[in-house]
């Protein structure tokens, strides 16, 4: 059955200012929903075109080709309403749409002195993001990952040319390290996270300490994607690096930050291939010094 393009659909748009890294080349395909109703319309007809769908978060752990993406790309980020908060004795529950920034959720939290805003705190992006990344933090808090916080999330399934919103609850997936499993493949729609209603008088200071220390550790003033490298077991990614003498290293407009060596940071001009080439160079030397190889923690898009 044919499907007319829908009138949110775009052609040909740059992604560049959709990632953090502020790089990267052009959408074959391009939609930015406000509305569930747009989501399925524009996956309904990238399906009845036969299109890969890419779905961009935050674009804060993606590293977009200079090539761009081929078929559709969902940008949920205008997609972001806060659905439903609610208590019952125990525990609060908050409903958002997938492109809600986990910033904003940190607010709902933290008015009401809750845990769960302390490992929030500085973590950019989407909520939903945050599910697919199983985001979170090192240091040995309570919460500290979205594996604890997240009750329940739905996602749009395709079926054939079809689509259908699936509800997986928190059981039914394999959270990993700064990965999940058992959902994809689909668009994340909705989220639903819940914490035990148990104050912690002290949680504004701890998340304010928490800020200063990112200020003081992380380059947080130029573009990044975070920490690039997975930490491998018992270790630390940005101190083999470091060891390894590479704080600084550059490669075109890429850089090995000075502040933190698992940092990546971009100046203008910089292209994705700059940072692909600078991670292989990474790789190389801390497998030649150390003989550990290390993993990409951020997810490349697009045509390599
Ligand atoms: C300065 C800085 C600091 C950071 N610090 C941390 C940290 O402390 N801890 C940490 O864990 N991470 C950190 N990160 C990495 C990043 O912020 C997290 O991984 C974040 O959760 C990614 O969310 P996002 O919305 O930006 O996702 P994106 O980068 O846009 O996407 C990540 C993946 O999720 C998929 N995706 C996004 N939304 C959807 C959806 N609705 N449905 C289906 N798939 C979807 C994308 O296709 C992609 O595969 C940091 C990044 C930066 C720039």
């Amino acid at each position: 059955m044919s499907v007319e393009m829908p009138q949110i659909v775009q052609k040909n748009v740059n992604l560049k200012e959709l990632s953090t890294w502020r790089v990267g080349g052009c959408a074959e395909y391009f939609c930015r929903p406000t509305l569930l109703v747009e989501i399925e319309q524009a996956c309904r007809w990238a399906l009845s075109q036969a299109l890969d769908i890419t779905v961009l978060g935050g674009g804060s752990n993606i590293l977009i080709s200079d090539n761009g993406i081929k078929g559709l790309v969902l940008c949920m980020r205008d997609f972001a309403k806060i659905l439903e908060v609610k208590e019952d004795e125990k525990k609060i529950y908050i409903k958002a749409e997938a492109g809600t920034k986990k910033s904003e959720i940190l607010k709902l939290f933290l008015k009401r002195n809750l845990s769960p805003a302390l490992f929030l705190a500085g973590l950019p992006g989407d909520v939903a993001g945050g599910v697919v990344m199983n985001a979170g933090v090192a240091e040995k808090i309570i919460p500290r990952e979205f594996v604890e916080i997240v009750e329940e999330f739905e996602v749009l399934k395709y079926e054939g040319d079809q689509v259908k919103v699936v509800k997986y609850c928190n059981q039914e997936i394999e959270w990993e390290y700064r990965h999940t499993n058992g959902w994809q493949p689909g668009v994340i729609v909705s989220v639903t996270l819940s914490w035990k209603l148990e104050p912690d008088n002290e949680i504004r200071e701890k998340v304010k300490l928490a800020n200063q220390i990112r200020l003081q550790k992380q380059p947080l003033k130029q573009p990044s994607c975070g920490s690039t490298f997975r930490n491998p077991d018992g270790d630390k990614a940005g101190r083999l690096i470091e060891q390894a003498g590479l704080k600084g290293f550059k490669i075109g407009g890429a850089q090995v930050s000075e502040k933190h060596a698992n940092f990546i940071v971009t100046e203008e001009g910089a292209t994705a291939k700059d940072i692909k080439r600078l991670m292989d160079h990474i790789i190389n030397t801390v497998q030649q010094k150390f003989g550990i190889q290390l993993q990409s923690e951020v997810i490349p898009l697009g045509e390599w």
